[in-house]
């Protein structure tokens, strides 16, 4: 049975309104930014958080974010929630790796790996800082981790979106995520299979959330 999509995000720019409002008023002592949106079962249905910077299983082998939690602007969880829905009629479940990040985290991953072609050095802003870029992965509709074209950072012609290489249940699974996430909005990178935007990311500041930053030089 379908859940009715949030009131949040059929009447977004007021929704925008009320949630800043509340925000400030009530200042959700969790959340790292005003902007920022918890992502959760409510508001994504049926998604799996398996947040790889809050355990060992990323590109530095630590645990470099302090909780599971991910983080979106509201516009990018409004149209997660139609990605969702679309996916659940094939099977399938949003599996989410990595959301908005700090910039902290983006300076621990470029210490680990200080690599140009796979990353944003420090210097310059991710787009995963504008709350506004999603990785992504399938489960199951029991929420079983599926096998995709590579893991999440894997940086070798596997996390390409040539499909051609890599098991054909993997590519074809990656290609039903790509066409779901396009026709909601995103837009997606030519070499890793997991990665989205919104169309319209250049459009959204960096939010650099201080309360969660580590490192405040
Ligand atoms: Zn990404």
């Amino acid at each position: 049975m379908r859940r009715k999509l949030p009131v949040a995000c059929s009447q977004l720019p007021i929704a925008i309104l009320i949630l800043s409002f509340l925000a400030v008023a009530f200042s959700t002592p969790t959340a790292p930014d005003e902007q920022l949106v918890e992502v959760t079962s409510d508001n994504v249905p049926g998604v799996v958080l398996e947040m790889r910077y809050a355990t060992e299983r990323n590109i530095t082998g630590k645990a470099i974010y302090p909780n599971g939690k991910a983080w979106l602007r509201m516009e990018a969880i409004c149209k997660l929630a139609k990605v969702a829905r679309n996916l659940e009629e094939k099977g399938y479940r949003l599996v989410i790796w990595d959301a908005w990040r700090p910039s902290y985290a983006q300076k621990a991953l470029w210490a680990s790996k200080p690599d140009g072609r796979f990353l944003t050095p420090p210097n310059k802003t991710s787009r995963h800082a504008r709350g506004t870029s999603v990785d992504l992965s399938l489960g199951d509709k029991n929420g079983k981790i599926l096998e995709m074209p590579s893991d999440h950072d894997e940086f070798n012609a596997k996390a390409d979106e040539d499909f051609s290489d890599v098991p054909k249940e993997a590519g074809k699974r990656a290609s039903v995520l790509r066409s779901a996430m396009f026709a909601a909005g995103f837009s997606g990178v030519p070499d890793e299979w997991w990665h989205y935007d919104l169309k319209d990311w250049a459009d959204y500041e960096p939010i650099r959330g201080d309360k969660l930053d580590k490192d405040e030089d």
